[in-house]
């Protein structure tokens, strides 16, 4: 989609908070900072989410100083994709040297880090059988050498072209969780005392979220369990694609082009397939193990806000008071496997 696009559609949409951007690699878009202006002004978009593989240092160093200075306001958050250590991340992802190009752009983003409060950086990594036994040790890696806000581990989702990634066993993937709640945790607590944004209560959510997620991502994994609240996916989200195809979740199929609706948002949303399509999810009653749209159903239920993430904090807080060790938090079902 041309900028010119982007802005008749970003002018046919009401507002709305969050503006996840993702790839292929967003930062090879020379406009990318452009393009969330116009949805940052008109839209008044306060979260940008922007995975990347961290391989275009320069350009990404450039086109993220460039929303920090045009976009005041705004809550940036890098993800850079690392799958393994040396030889592992670059076989994953074929390319010689990625994993020392794509820390060189870790250290470059901490040097804004330390400058712009509203800027975040991550880690996100994905679970599979090829990395399953190296995953915790790379999290304390960037916990000791590196200034992150957070290190996301996600079990790979979908339908891989190749099937035995998904090989990881429940045993396995419960020790993975285990173990990568602590990390977590040590994260919440940095940004609760480095952020003036991120406050006690902040914490104890966001802890609880945690729990919450892994155990009902480890659930659907292992046993097909569905998730305890509604996927919102088409109501309260959705998919644009390069092309302008539109989509409630990037594992379902395209119901649309927003080119047929001429850019307009407004028509797209009204239509008579975004409502099909969302009446065909309740139907189908699919569930996966997609954090996002996990993360997004969770903070539309009430059930979940109100009651499932309250209990877990004072579960957590129970149990706090008998034992100090983190580990023991972690969902019962998880631990009980
Ligand atoms: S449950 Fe998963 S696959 Fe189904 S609509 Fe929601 S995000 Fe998509």
């Amino acid at each position: 989609m041309s900028l010119d696009e982007l802005s008749k559609l970003s002018s046919t949409m009401p507002q709305f908070h969050d503006l996840w951007i993702s790839g292929g690699e967003p930062f090879l878009r020379k406009d990318l900072a452009a393009v969330i202006q116009v949805f940052y002004h008109n839209n008044r978009v306060r979260d940008v989410r922007i995975p990347t593989n961290g391989l275009p240092t320069e350009q990404t160093i450039k086109i993220v100083s460039q929303i920090l200075e045009t976009c005041p306001e705004l809550r940036l958050e890098v993800d850079v994709s690392i799958d393994g250590f040396n030889d592992t991340h670059d076989r994953i992802r074929a390319v010689q040297g990625n994993f020392q190009m794509a820390t060189q752009t870790i250290t470059q983003l901490e040097k804004l880090r330390r400058t712009w409060p509203n800027f975040t950086l991550y880690v996100n990594t994905v679970i599979t059988q090829e990395n399953k036994d190296e995953v915790i040790n790379l999290g304390d890696h960037f916990k000791k050498n590196h200034e992150l806000d957070g290190h996301y581990f996600q079990i790979i989702r979908g339908d891989p072209k190749d099937s035995a990634l998904q090989g990881v066993q429940a045993h396995e993937l419960e020790q993975i969780y285990r173990k990568a709640l602590p990390l977590n945790f040590h994260y919440t607590s940095k940004q609760a005392r480095e952020k003036s944004t991120f406050n006690g209560i902040r914490e104890a959510f966001w802890r609880a979220g945690y729990h919450f997620s892994y155990d009902t991502q480890f659930n659907n994994y292992t046993q097909g369990t569905k998730w305890k609240m509604p996927c919102t996916a088409g109501q309260t989200s959705i998919v644009i694609d390069y092309n302008a195809d539109v989509r409630v979740c990037e594992l379902r199929k395209p119901i649309g082009n927003l080119r047929k609706y001429e850019m307009d948002f407004n028509r797209f949303w009204n239509s008579f397939e975004r409502q099909e399509e969302v009446n065909r999810v309740k139907l189908d009653q699919c569930f996966c193990t997609h954090i996002c749209f996990m993360y997004d159903s969770m903070r539309h239920s009430k059930r979940v806000m109100l009651w499932e993430l309250p209990r877990t904090i004072i579960k957590q807080k129970i149990r706090s008071l008998y034992r100090h060790d983190e580990a023991d938090s972690i969902p019962k079902s998880v631990t009980q496997s």
